[in-house]
């Protein structure tokens, strides 16, 4: 089909929830690069937001969904399924978390580290602690619960109701959570780097502040890890940055390479509070997406793409503040890694993105004025060149 004909179906058939879409319809990938319907290439920098941390057509991913596939796609979790023993193991072994859970999504490993901190008071006969304060400009999910977690009305606004128990308090603000604390309050929960509104991460005083904070009042620290983790910030997992450990955290985008696959990770005395029953899901960590998601752990550790994002992230950071220095249109480069948010000193994102698109650069934007990269972490110094090279001559035009 051609990329009219595909836009008139999607027209007509499918929910309008995205606005206008980029008109473009890609059919494979390579590494860096998509093509299109006309064969036009394209150097990804937004990363299907932070998902294709191997980039297209990783051989160790297509292999290890390939082979299982043939194999044994799903066949519930009523039965012991190898890959997802191997999963949790994996990802117990590399990080602070003693045992895992799989679900779908982000939304849906949220709503588990949220069921999760709930019913751990509960078992304690605490069952009057059950809110939990999270942070202003945060982004949780679509789910009607992860939006009451999130910190931006406008995805609440349409859906009141919500479910009760959320609080929002300022970033990098210790006094301003110190006193949202309260007796129901039973969990803090961040993003270490906040990514859908825009790039900002915590400070390094800040999360250990709110570390203390958790132990003095008896409080869950739940960090979601869906954006930021698998290496996206030069770490495996960006609390190693701050040198504390939370007690549940939660991952996806990038687990599964692009399988749908969300995990909720925590430490042990946490984890038992789920008992047989208390939570299930009918895909979570199947054969497949379990599959994926070794493969790209495997992948993570043996090619040290987290320490390719850590060079590679400064590698960009670097030239994008020298572009800030000489060109003046830039206000601000903030980021952590290949997570990393430019800052337009006028209202031009939309615009600047849409001339990226046309030169054969995908980036993302939020709100007006603010672009957003989340290149593969196998991107390299010629790519990033090619890149910036492409920016200034759009920042130039504008
Ligand atoms: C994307 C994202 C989510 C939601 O994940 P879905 O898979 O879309 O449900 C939640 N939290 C953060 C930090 C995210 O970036």
């Amino acid at each position: 089909m051609d990329l009219q004909e595909i836009m008139k179906m999607d027209s007509e058939y499918y929910m309008n929830t995205f606005g206008a879409r980029t008109q473009v319809c890609f059919q494979y990938g390579k590494g860096m690069r998509l093509y299109d319907t006309l064969g036009r290439q394209y150097c990804d920098f937004l990363g299907g937001i932070a998902v294709n941390a191997l980039g297209y057509g990783h051989p160790t991913l297509v292999e290890a969904v390939r082979s299982q596939a043939e194999k044994l796609i799903h066949c519930s979790s009523l039965y012991y399924i190898e890959s997802q023993a191997k999963l949790a193991k994996m990802l117990a072994d590399n990080s602070c978390a003693d045992r895992v859970f799989f679900a779908n999504s982000g939304a849906e490993a949220n709503e588990g580290a949220i069921k999760l901190a709930r019913i751990y008071f509960k078992k304690k006969d605490m069952p009057q602690k059950y809110g939990i304060i999270t942070l202003k400009k945060s982004f949780h999910g679509r789910t009607l619960t992860t939006v009451a977690a999130t910190g931006q009305e406008k995805y609440k606004e349409p859906y009141a109701p919500l479910i009760p128990g959320f609080k929002h308090v300022p970033i990098n603000d210790i006094e301003a959570l110190r006193q949202a604390v309260d007796k129901k309050t039973c969990a803090i929960m961040m993003e270490p780097v906040q990514g859908e509104s825009g790039v900002h991460p915590l400070d390094v005083g800040y999360v250990t502040a709110v570390r203390k904070l958790c132990d003095e009042k008896g409080l869950l620290l739940i960090f979601d890890e869906i954006q930021t983790g698998m290496g996206r910030t030069g770490k495996l997992f960006a609390y190693e940055h701050y040198g504390v450990e939370p007690d549940i955290f939660t991952l996806a985008k990038a687990l599964g390479g692009g399988v749908p696959i969300g995990a909720l990770c925590a430490k042990e005395s946490v984890a038992q509070a789920f008992s047989p029953g208390d939570h299930g899901s009918t895909f979570g960590g199947n054969p497949l997406a379990c599959a994926a998601g070794l493969a790209v752990m495997e992948a993570m550790l043996t090619q040290e793409l987290p320490s390719n994002a850590e060079k590679m992230g400064s590698y960009l950071m670097g030239k994008l503040l020298e572009l800030k220095n000489r060109l003046g249109i830039i206000t601000e480069v903030r980021g952590l890694g290949l997570m990393v948010g430019i800052e337009l000193e006028q209202e031009k994102a939309p615009e600047v993105k849409n001339k990226l698109f046309e030169q054969g650069f995908l980036v993302g934007s939020v709100g007006m004025s603010v672009i957003r990269l989340l290149p593969p972490l196998i991107i390299t110094e010629e790519d990033i060149d090619a890149f910036v090279k492409a920016l200034e001559q759009v920042l130039t035009s504008l």
